[in-house]
């Protein structure tokens, strides 16, 4: 592909991940393999939203700056690593997005076997440990799961992903937060079926079929370390494909109810979830604020 197709890519790429709001003010950097021995990368201090292609930087795969009026992207060394580590991989996407990053900070993984599709692709998405942004110690957190993953989360920091071309790096940034998203909504609504450890041998198969290439296979063994396969939690189960997570948390409602004491008259309970009316529901915070003024 030409540079100037490159170049061209990097914008349109950057001012996507602006717009669905992965990135604010100059957040973020976007980097692709120029040859053998240079990089394309997005420059420091810009707003990727708006971008031109002259302000791409080139370096070489130490971060020496061949080419550009502007300096190379804050985090040059955290795609240096990754470049390093991973021959295959062409280009790099790093951002912010709200609801992936919100599981970065509460240190959530998103490992669970949950959504077929995301298994096929990422496998799971671990995260890399808190590092100082823009200092060495964020590649060396990313090098722990570079090898085994396409996708990964940085610790109160955000998200990274890579891939053979500039859109496929970006379209599993896309996936990481649209899979955070539908596992924040399945967790606020109380309750998460995982997919068995049978059939996430099967989906394992499936990338066979499809040629989906992965840098590691999945592995649903809890003990297997996460820097050569890609762990997923997935329980065992004799025949059903989908299992009832018994670890959920509990639902909002149930939350409420349980601060104040029990089951509300009125509301029914049925496998561990209680369901309110609105007015039920209503009732329980006005009552508790009440109780909170006059107590
Ligand atoms: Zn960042």
């Amino acid at each position: 592909m030409s540079e100037s197709q490159l170049r061209a890519d990097i914008v349109e790429i950057g001012r996507r991940m602006y717009a669905r709001g992965y990135t604010a003010s100059n957040d973020g950097n976007i980097s692709v393999r120029l040859g053998t021995d240079r990089l394309l990368m997005t420059p420091k201090s810009v707003c990727k939203g708006f971008m031109t292609p002259d302000m791409m930087c080139i370096t070489d795969l130490d971060g020496r700056k061949l080419q550009g009026e502007r300096d190379p992207s804050s985090e040059a060394l955290m795609h240096l690593e990754v470049y390093r580590q991973r021959p295959d991989v062409q280009a790099v996407v790093h951002a912010h997005p709200p609801t992936a990053t919100g599981f970065a900070v509460a240190g959530i993984p998103l490992d669970r076997a949950v959504l077929a599709e995301v298994l096929t692709t990422l496998g799971s998405i671990p995260i890399a440990e808190y590092a100082t942004p823009s200092t060495k110690e964020l590649p060396e957190a990313v090098r722990k799961y570079i090898k085994a993953h396409d996708g990964m989360l940085l610790a109160n920091h955000g998200a990274l992903t890579v891939g053979i071309d500039l859109y496929s790096a970006y379209y599993k940034m896309e996936t990481i937060e649209h899979f955070a998203h539908i596992s924040l909504v399945a967790r606020m609504l109380g309750r998460e079926n995982l997919i068995s450890r049978d059939e996430v041998l099967r989906l394992q198969e499936l990338r066979g079929t499809y040629g989906i290439k992965s840098p590691a296979p999945i592995c649903a063994d809890p003990e297997q370390e996460a820097a050569d396969c890609q762990v997923v939690q997935a329980p065992e189960s004799t025949g059903s494909r989908l299992v009832p997570d018994t670890d959920s948390p509990p639902s909002l409602a149930a939350r409420v109810a349980a601060s104040y004491g029990g089951t509300p008259a009125g509301a029914s309970q049925e496998a561990g979830e209680i369901r309110l009316t609105y007015r039920e529901l209503s009732q329980l915070i006005e009552d508790a604020v009440r109780t909170l003024r006059h107590g």
